[in-house]
């Protein structure tokens, strides 16, 4: 029989990327390993089984690599949180504090409905800055956030305070 697989073993640390003194948590070893890929994906989409999910946010853009597929496992649509400008369509937007200056992220207009069940997800949960950002679309919309989920949680930046009352679940945690 086969040991389960270790995600942690294939999320590589780059010191001072994108800047100096920050450790940062490389997800790529993890997305080129097809069993470990799957592995994640399988474990997110278990997590979530008759929660009753009817949309899944990405948060541009490591969000699109684990949303897309999977609100295909959980059978529902996919919305992407893009970056300023890139949607084609009406938007609402957010605009929210960087460590150095600010973002703004945006949605369509009509990508949520009031009352439908969002499952938020994003590949990393630092300070919780910018998937704040994407529950307040969410919640400009009228769409309830019935999740929200993270392949890693950083957890001594204590991100998980800023979403509080939330149902947040990560898969591995620093
Ligand atoms: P926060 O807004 O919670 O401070 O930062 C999280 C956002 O920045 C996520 O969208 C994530 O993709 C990116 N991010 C910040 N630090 C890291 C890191 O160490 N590794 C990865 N993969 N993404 C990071």
């Amino acid at each position: 029989t086969s040991e389960p697989i270790r995600l942690e073993d294939r999320i590589r640390d780059i010191p001072d990327f994108p800047q100096k003194g920050v450790l940062f948590k490389d997800i790529t070893p993890m997305l080129q390993d097809g069993p470990s890929f799957h592995a994640a994906l399988d474990r997110l989409a278990a997590h979530y089984a008759g929660a009753g999910i009817q949309t899944v946010v990405g948060v541009e853009s490591r969000g699109f690599i684990l949303g897309a597929p999977l609100a295909y496992l959980l059978n529902c649509g996919f919305v992407p949180v893009r970056k300023f400008g890139k949607l084609p369509s009406q938007t609402v937007s957010v605009e929210y504090a960087l460590e150095y200056g600010t973002n703004v992220v945006e949605v369509h207009k009509d990508a949520i409905q009031p009352g439908e069940r969002v499952l938020i997800v994003d590949d990393l949960l630092a300070t919780g800055g910018t998937v704040s950002a994407a529950m307040e679309l969410v919640e400009k919309l009228g769409g309830h956030i019935a999740g929200i989920a993270f392949l890693v949680e950083l957890t001594f930046l204590k991100g998980r305070e800023q979403l509080k009352g939330h149902d947040v679940f990560a898969l591995i945690k620093y």
